[in-house]
């Protein structure tokens, strides 16, 4: 059984005593709504530390208006069943009212990795984001804490975040945990129906495509690179998704538009709607083999 905490102070007297013992304590959070991916992040959180807390709270700041707040997936008891199997050793699952009490006033801006790609189709996300990670580093005060690939973008915000503000703890990354025909898990899935579910993982399998050609010897060809990009967003509407808000190539740490001749990183980085519900995805370019061989 996993040991709920609701109230800050319930939560950070039973923390105290394991900083007492001197146990390093690993941080998850999440929305709920739990699978494979996120009990993978706990398992590599558990790695890290001998204790793990996983946050399970809904965050209405990172909602924007007409987005899927009020039907978002809920179901606590089967979360706390799959935690207690995956190493969980403590849950905060607080309310809305004790996160944000009355008189609530401060918000983390996020800029750099936070500007464009989500933010141009959900302006005020990341402020959420940032501003609740803050809070629930600040209440839980973990060593490290894990956030999956899957939100690319948002793992670049919290780890500029966290190096921004001096924040005395690491961001450890886990990747993203696919289903066998490469879409990847996520608690909105619950929303396709089963004809949305089949053409789902055109969206991967575009992605991965995309990252191949440009790894392969192209890197530096800007305008082939963005007709790619173009060729990317046209196979996803022939697929089926009903809109593709981005399909970007940008530098995999700080998520600026590539530069010619640049040897850092890349990521793909897409958002496409499949009828009413809004998926997204990343893959790594990988590298391209060099000709001697290094
Ligand atoms: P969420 O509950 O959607 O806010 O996600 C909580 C954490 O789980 C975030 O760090 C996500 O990036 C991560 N996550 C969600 N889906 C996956 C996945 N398929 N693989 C790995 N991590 C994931």
């Amino acid at each position: 059984m996993v040991n709920v905490s609701r109230k800050v102070q319930e939560l950070r007297g039973k923390l105290a005593l394991v900083r007492t013992g001197g146990e390093a304590i690993a941080l998850v959070p999440t929305m709920g709504a739990l699978h494979e991916g996120h009990l993978s992040l706990v398992r590599l959180a558990k790695a890290r530390c001998p204790r793990v807390v996983v946050s399970i709270f809904i965050n209405p700041a990172q909602f924007g208006p007409g987005e899927d707040l009020s039907r978002y997936p809920r179901d606590e008891a089967k979360d706390l069943a799959k935690l207690a199997g995956a190493g969980c050793d403590f849950v905060w699952a607080p309310t809305v009212a004790d996160v944000y009490p009355e008189g609530f006033a401060t918000r983390i801006e996020a800029g750099g990795a936070a500007e464009g790609l989500e933010s141009d189709f959900r302006p005020d996300h990341f402020g959420g984001v940032a501003t609740v990670c803050c809070k629930l580093f600040g209440v839980v005060q973990p060593s490290i804490a894990v956030f999956g690939e899957k939100d690319y973008q948002q793992l670049c915000v919290i780890r500029r975040m966290v190096r921004d503000l001096n924040l005395p703890l690491d961001i450890v990354a886990g990747p993203t945990v696919r289903e066998p025909d490469g879409l990847a898990m996520s608690s909105r899935n619950a929303y396709l129906s089963p004809k949305e579910r089949r053409i789902a993982p055109a969206l991967h399998a575009a992605i991965q495509s995309l990252a191949a050609a440009i790894s392969r010897d192209i890197r530096d060809e800007a305008a082939l690179i963005d007709r790619l990009r173009a060729d990317t967003e046209r196979r996803l509407i022939a697929d089926g998704f009903a809109r593709v808000d981005y399909v970007a190539v940008r530098d995999a740490e700080t998520l600026a538009p590539i530069e010619p001749n640049s040897r850092r990183s890349l990521r793909v980085l897409a958002a496409a709607w499949l009828g009413g519900t809004r998926l997204i995805d990343n893959v790594a370019v990988p590298r391209p083999a060099r000709a001697d061989g290094s």
